[in-house]
Formats: C-alpha cells, sequence, structure tokens
C-alpha cells in the first residue's frame, strides 16, 4: 500500500495560498469586495491597438466608491499603504489598523497579486491569512484565559480579571463601531463572550495587544472596587474622575475625546463604553436599574 500522497495544495506556503485564495475572490466579484474598509476590484487589461495594457487591482476607501480618479491621490507603490493605514484623517497615529477609522481620498493601483498582498499587509496585518485560515477551516482559536496565561510582567495582573469584567472589556473595546474584526474567541471553552461580534471579513482569533492592554485597565478598576466599595454601590474614585471630566468638557462644549489607545485618559472612547455598562446602571433611580452584568 502506498502512502498518501500530500496535497499539493497544502505544500505550498501559506502566504502563497492565502494571497492566490484571495486575489481569487476579489477576481470573482466584477464590483470588487469590501474588506473591512477597503474596496478592491481587479482591473483587467486595456485590449489597446498596441497590447494589453494596465491591469492588476485597484483599491480605495469604501467610502469613495463614487469618486472619481482624478479626485484621489493615486499610487502605485504598494508600500504607501504603510503611510494611508498610519494616522487617521486628523492625524491620529492608529494603533489599531482594524478600527473603523481608515482614511480616505487615496487610490492605490497594483500591478499584481504581490503586490495587492503586500499592501493588504500593511492596510490589516495578518488579516488576509486568517481570512484564509477560516475559510479553510484551519484557524486556531486562543480564549481569553490562554492568552492571559502568557502573559507577563505588568500584563500578568489581566490572568484576574473576572469573566463579566472579561465580557465588559470586549463589549467595549471590540465591537463594530471601535474593531471591524469579527470576535471569535471566548472568555474560556465553557464562557462565552456576550456581545455583537460583528459581520466583517476579517476574523479576530485571539485577543489583541490593544485588547490586553485595554483588560489590564479593566483589571484596575475592579480592583478599585473591591478594595474601595466592598458591599457599597457608590462610585470609585476614578468613576468620580471621569464623571468630572465629562462635564467639565461637556460645560465648554467641546468635547474631544483621548487617543485610541490612552485608556488611562477619562475620555478614552473603550473606556467611556466601559463606563456605559457599569457606571451608568449605577447613576439610575432605583428600580430603573440596567442590566450592568
Ligand atoms: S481583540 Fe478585539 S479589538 Fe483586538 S483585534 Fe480582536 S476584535 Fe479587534
Amino acid at each position: 500500500m502506498h502512502p498518501a500522497s500530500p496535497d499539493p495544495a497544502r505544500t505550498r506556503p501559506l502566504a502563497r495560498r492565502a494571497r492566490e485564495a484571495f486575489s481569487a475572490w476579489v477576481s470573482e466579484e466584477p464590483a470588487g469586495r469590501v474588506f473591512a474598509q477597503v474596496l478592491i476590484r481587479r482591473v483587467e487589461p486595456d485590449e489597446t491597438p498596441s497590447g494589453p495594457t494596465g491591469g492588476g487591482y485597484e483599491l480605495r476607501h469604501a467610502d469613495d466608491v463614487d469618486r472619481l480618479p482624478r479626485e484621489l491621490n493615486t499610487y502605485e507603490d504598494p508600500r504607501q499603504a504603510r503611510e494611508i493605514a498610519k494616522l487617521t484623517e486628523t492625524g491620529e497615529y492608529r494603533p489599531l489598523k482594524s478600527a473603523p477609522n481608515l482614511r480616505r481620498g487615496w487610490l492605490l493601483r497594483l500591478a499584481d497579486e504581490e503586490g495587492l498582498s503586500a499592501a493588504m499587509g500593511y492596510l490589516y496585518p495578518a488579516a488576509v491569512v486568517h481570512w484564509y485560515l477560516e475559510r479553510a477551516g484551519e484557524l486556531q482559536i486562543t480564549s481569553y484565559r490562554e492568552n492571559a496565561a502568557r502573559q507577563t510582567g505588568i500584563y500578568q495582573r489581566i490572568q484576574s480579571l473576572s469573566d463579566a469584567g472579561v465580557k465588559r472589556a470586549a463589549r467595549a473595546c471590540c465591537e463594530d463601531s471601535v474593531c471591524l474584526k469579527r470576535t471569535l474567541w471566548d472568555v474560556d471553552e465553557h464562557v462565552p463572550l456576550d456581545m455583537d461580534r460583528g459581520g466583517g471579513e476579517i476574523p479576530c482569533p485571539e485577543p489583541c495587544s490593544v485588547f490586553v492592554s485595554f483588560a489590564r485597565r479593566v483589571r484596575a478598576f475592579e480592583r478599585e472596587e473591591e478594595r474601595d466599595l466592598a458591599d457599597s454601590t457608590d462610585l470609585t474614585a476614578s468613576e468620580r474622575g471621569d464623571l468630572a471630566a465629562l462635564v467639565e468638557a461637556a460645560s465648554t462644549g467641546d468635547v474631544r475625546l483621548a487617543r485610541e489607545a490612552e485608556f488611562e485618559e477619562p475620555l478614552n472612547e473603550r473606556r467611556m463604553r466601559y463606563r456605559s455598562q457599569t457606571l451608568t446602571p449605577k447613576l439610575q433611580p432605583p428600580g430603573d436599574e440596567g442590566d450592568g452584568e
């Protein structure tokens, strides 16, 4: 009996298989595919009297679908995608490339599959490989507890975050309004997350570094509550501080949110999303509590 011969498709390097599958998926749809915030379209070579010219792939922000090429800044080097992905429209650094704050106004014309793959790697690091592995049924999922068990140093304390704290942190940090990946991981194999996991093309198989950093902040809030309030439902010092900062900012008519990963700042969007789950129920009149789990 002969040993089974290896599937030739599986012997090719993973990155190449992912690249080929992705460009085939894009090419299947003449109007193009939307991947997170990017519209990717296959462009067929122009048949001119002098022969075929052009062709390849064209990428732009999905919200720029109706803009003419001359209205956009056009680039042909896939490395330009790194610059496009770096800063928001208002010039702030983007620590999380899957956050829905990709700037607009650009057009990437890429000659081939390699160029497409390189540009996607800058716009959404590792996303095409994860996309491919999920479709192939090979994507490994790592739960929060497994990830936390590997943390050391200042992040080791996230191992103590409660199950309810992990769920709240995920609702605050991972839903579509703040991250376009589809959250596939759970607290552990027995405790699922309790959130809208999103419907985008990019799977998220494991808590990312931004989430781990946020979980550390949420654990600090939990410790503050355990240490200072015991059985009371009063506000913690940091909750009071956040409320004061919010009122102060609103009184000027100019509520500016802190940068995306500055979780120590009161007016950070994810921190506020967490507070809306824990602080808002405390502020409601008796008999009108929300489910602040
Ligand atoms: S862990 Fe959450 S924030 Fe991080 S990439 Fe996944 S879904 Fe997005």
